[in-house]
This record gives C-alpha cells, sequence and structure tokens, in this order.
C-alpha cells in the first residue's frame, strides 16, 4: 500500500529486467515516477486525482478508484512496442 496524492493507493509497478531493452527500461521506470504522483518525465502526465464526490462515493461503497495514465505515443511510458496502449 503506498500513498498517492494524500490517499491511500494500490499501484501496480513491474520489476525491470537487467537485459531489458533500454526503451522499455526507460518506459517501465517513468511508470514507476508517475505511480508516485509525480508526472512523467518524457511527456508529462499525471494520474488525475479523484474529485471529492469520486472519494466519498468511494469510501460509502467501499470500492477502488480506478485511475488510467495515458502517456504521449511518443513517450516510453506508453510502452509502445511492447504492448502499451502506444500501439
Ligand atoms: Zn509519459
Amino acid at each position: 500500500m503506498a500513498e498517492m496524492l494524500g490517499a491511500k493507493a494500490i499501484t501496480a509497478d513491474a520489476d525491470i529486467p537487467d537485459d531489458a531493452p533500454e526503451v522499455l527500461k526507460q518506459g517501465l521506470a517513468y511508470r514507476k515516477i508517475v505511480n508516485t504522483g509525480d508526472p512523467c518525465p518524457g511527456c508529462g502526465v499525471r494520474v488525475a486525482p479523484p474529485t471529492r464526490a469520486e472519494l466519498r462515493q468511494a469510501q460509502r461503497s467501499r470500492v477502488l478508484i480506478m485511475s488510467d495514465v495515458h502517456h504521449a505515443r511518443d513517450c516510453p511510458g506508453s510502452l509502445r512496442g511492447f504492448g502499451g496502449r502506444g500501439e
């Protein structure tokens, strides 16, 4: 459990294999940075914080809020060429 933007957060970070291509290492590293709440060094995207209404609703119904991050197509964080959304 981590903290992001002042709230408890569960993030999915991949281990970065030593023998991975450099662009993949960079993309996974960028994603880890974004998962801390900081902007992506490649494209500046951030995790969009939930609204107060979304937070209240999630607390009432005890559900998780899913956040989706869309890196720019040319950002290594898109994992373009590795099954990411930048395909
Ligand atoms: Zn990015």
